[in-house]
């Protein structure tokens, strides 16, 4: 279903929660609502899902304005943080709700049901009540009950959130492979941003209520729009006074000028090590944080902090060591914020 939103604001009394919101959405893609907690994603979802009234705006499902239609009326599917499942139904019964509400013959339930259990990997725990499975398990019936009446568009309100650490990564992978099958239009709300980066075709970046930006995780990761976007997808560094690194010095006569650095922009080594050593700042090793495949290198260069990364292959540096950097890219920002210039 493809989905128009123009205008979008919702007020709490005199609390703007969602300011002047405009997207689209082309049908089959699985987008991310992404942000700060309290930014106004879920209302966003409540609003689209109709259990939350626009103050103002227009919500267009497939060319027809939806706003005055309730919530069983928009071809909807939901998947919650908590399962919210029945806890006294077994997954059949759990699965099958939705279709039995549509007053379906038990032939046609059935069939759907089956087909969802088996969709979802759930085969032989038809009887079993939501108690007595894993909360990735439970997540699946939840997925499986809200495809059940054939939506037109699925909503998830964080929909990993309660679910430990490893099977949530597992169930990422899942669900993007599931929602591809069944190729349906969806949004998930997280505040994760790996989990929006891994999962979603698009992300849009929700913060104090406006939608900051909306794009490819890629797009976004590579030309964020605002300093906002650029520090809150990805690792980076807010370099308060970018004249303190070699080839930016041309900077220093512009006051409050801030850079932001991402660890990949950076190049750094033991005298040596890097090429181009005479355009190097000279920084020391204050931190490093073992991450498995890499080193994470926390460097400062005066009261400035740096973070970048290190390959294992290559010889550990020591903390307190020196170290010379090159920063090749950095995206430049005044103090209110607006952006002066990228790859100075
Ligand atoms: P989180 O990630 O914490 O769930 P969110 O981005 O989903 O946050 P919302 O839940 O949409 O944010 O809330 C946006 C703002 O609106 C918050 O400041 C919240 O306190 C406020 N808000 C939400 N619902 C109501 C309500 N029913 N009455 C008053 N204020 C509300």
């Amino acid at each position: 279903m493809h989905i128009e939103v123009r205008g979008l604001n919702k007020s709490f009394g005199d609390f703007n929660a969602v300011k002047d919101v405009s997207f689209d959405i082309e049908k089959g893609k699985l987008i991310g609502l992404l942000g700060p907690s309290g930014g106004g994603k879920t209302s966003i979802l409540r609003m689209l899902a109709g259990l939350e009234t626009p103050t103002s705006g227009d919500i267009v499902f497939h060319g027809q304005r939806v706003n005055d239609l309730p919530p069983q009326e928009r071809g909807i599917g939901f998947v919650f943080q908590n399962y919210a499942l029945f806890k006294h139904m077994t997954v059949y019964d759990n699965v099958a709700f939705g279709l039995k509400v549509k007053k379906l013959s038990k032939e046609k339930i059935r069939e759907r049901v089956m087909y969802l259990i088996e969709l979802t990997g759930l085969k032989g725990f038809e009887h079993r009540y939501p108690h007595q499975l894993s909360g990735g398990q439970r997540q699946r019936v939840a997925f499986a009950r809200a495809l059940a009446p054939e939506p037109q568009l699925l909503l998830l309100d964080e929909p990993f959130a309660a679910i430990d650490a490893k099977i949530r990564t597992e169930l990422r992978t899942w669900l993007k492979e599931m929602i591809e099958r069944v190729g349906i239009t969806s949004i998930f709300v997280t505040h994760d941003q790996e989990e929006a980066i891994e999962v979603a075709d698009e992300i849009m970046i929700i913060s104090k209520g406006r939608l900051e930006q909306k794009g490819s995780p890629w797009d976004i990761y590579k030309n964020p729009e605002t300093p906002f976007v650029a520090s809150f997808i990805g690792e980076s560094t807010i370099v308060e006074d970018i004249s303190i690194l070699k080839g930016f010095e041309s900077l220093s006569d512009q006051p409050g000028t801030k850079a932001l650095i991402r660890p990949e922009y950076i190049e750094h080594g033991k005298p040596g090590e890097i090429k181009l050593a005479s355009a190097a700042t000279t920084a020391t090793v204050r931190q490093l944080h073992f991450r498995g495949s890499e080193w994470m290198v926390e460097l400062a260069i005066g009261d400035t902090k740096l973070i970048t990364y290190r390959s294992l292959e290559r010889e550990v540096l020591q903390v307190g060591g020196q170290v010379q950097v090159l920063v090749h890219r950095a995206y430049m920002f005044n103090d209110d914020d607006s952006w002066i210039m990228e790859n100075p």
